[in-house]
């Protein structure tokens, strides 16, 4: 089945066409046929990237005024380089939805029912869902034929227990306005996690993980048994690790001292804590992790601070995740940080020996965007890289929820 996987933004959508179903997936050879996006939808110059592999990246500039044209302009690209021969081969659209709530636990065909229950969780994804629900809408005119499917982010966190979810704020807020920790990175953290599983051949039963989600957000979570009993991020993708640009968790009153000493409104307060905070915040250049080594590397504290303070929080939650977990088989790295920097994960897990983390440097080093294990042979937590793929399991999802199969994961 040709899946087209949609994250549909404020003015662009990337797309994914992903070959997939049931044997592809257990012989582990569904594939990416191409993948794209359109970006600054809404002027005159638009920019349309498709890949498809083995091809070269084509690009071109034009004007696109809305999500409509976008799609439509992305699928015509799809036909012209052959990825596929007429927009009915496309059998299903699995949407990448941010915030499902406490309503959505698992993937779902898009029906009237689930709009509306995504509309509701406007007010928790204010950033995203709209934007989420629009690629559906887009989606639907163009293809009113093909189901369409949506993939939460928070889904998989939904097996907290409530005394992960809930903070130390009066009940009734919880009650009155569903103020809890949620999560978010969700579909990540399950691919890892059943990746790891798939690797060493074991049942969900037999892995408790900390898979660490590293990219320009930034998450962990304790799964145990195959479910999700702790996460970093909450009500928002704020909180937990420092983040490219976020803060991670903060005194809550520390928040509330800024603004009244800058006299900030809230607008301003979330524009701080979102676009200026976190390794940017903190190194005053850059969110950019490679730029920051490459800085720190040439003498620059502030860069260096930045990314002791990334690390170091990275540390204290691999420390509590062990404790919630009580016992921990494996700890992967994951994300664009996560896969791509040995130092970053070196750092992160020095003096970690106590709790049974190690890592071989020689093993660490070989491994950049490539999926392997670091730890030493025979070490009781096997530490492992393994490059993420939202896309791949939100077609995964996509084919399941449309052929009415169980999810395995
Ligand atoms: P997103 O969360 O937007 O998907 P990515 O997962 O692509 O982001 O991660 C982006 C981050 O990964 C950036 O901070 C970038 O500097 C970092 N990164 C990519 N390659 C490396 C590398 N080789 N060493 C260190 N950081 C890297």
């Amino acid at each position: 089945m040709k899946i087209l996987v949609l994250n549909c933004g404020s003015s662009s959508i990337k797309f994914q066409l992903i070959e997939t179903d049931s044997e592809l997936i257990e012989s582990n050879t569904d594939r990416c046929i191409a993948k794209g996006g359109v970006e600054r939808i809404g002027t005159d110059e638009a920019t349309l990237k498709v890949t498809v592999p083995p091809s070269p990246t084509k690009s071109s500039t034009e004007e696109i005024l809305d999500h409509q044209t976008a799609l439509t302009r992305a699928i015509a690209a799809l036909k012209e380089h052959h990825a596929v021969a007429d927009i009915s081969q496309i059998q299903a659209v699995g949407h990448r939805v941010l915030h499902g709530g406490e309503r959505f636990s698992a993937p779902v065909i898009i029906d009237e029912e689930v709009e509306h229950g995504i509309q509701q969780c406007i007010e928790l994804g204010p950033l995203h869902n709209p934007h989420n629900l629009r690629g559906y809408y887009v989606a639907r005119k163009v293809m009113p034929q093909v189901p369409q499917v949506a993939v939460f982010d928070t889904a998989f966190h939904q097996t907290m227990p409530p005394h992960a979810y809930l903070y130390g704020l009066p009940y009734s807020y919880y009650r009155r306005y569903h103020i809890r920790r949620y999560g978010f990175h969700g579909t990540s953290h399950r691919y890892v996690a059943f990746r790891y599983r798939q690797i060493f051949h074991k049942a969900r039963e037999e892995a408790n993980l900390i898979t660490v989600h590293l990219g320009n957000g930034c998450s962990i979570t304790a799964i145990q048994k195959g479910l999700c009993i702790d996460t970093s991020m909450g009500l928002t993708p704020q909180e937990g690790l420092v983040m490219g640009t976020r803060c991670g968790d903060i005194d809550s009153a520390a928040v509330l001292y800024i603004m009244s000493k800058d006299e900030l409104t809230l607008h301003d307060t979330s524009v701080l804590l979102n676009k200026f905070s976190g390794l940017y915040g903190i190194s005053g250049e850059s969110n950019d992790m490679r730029e920051l080594m490459a800085a720190a590397a040439k003498g620059d504290e502030q860069a260096k601070l930045a990314i002791d303070v990334f690390c170091y929080r990275i540390k204290k939650y691999i420390g509590a995740y062990s404790a919630a977990l009580g016992h921990v088989d494996g700890l992967v790295f994951t994300g664009g940080i996560g896969e791509n920097s040995p130092d970053i994960r070196s750092q992160t897990c020095e003096g970690l020996t106590e709790l049974g983390i190690q890592i071989d440097p020689a093993r660490n080093a070989a491994l950049a965007g490539k999926e392997g294990e670091i730890s030493p042979e025979g070490s009781r937590i096997r530490v492992m890289v393994i490059p993420t793929n939202e896309e791949l399991l939100i077609a995964r999802d996509t084919f399941r929820v449309v052929r009415g199969i169980p999810n395995p994961h």
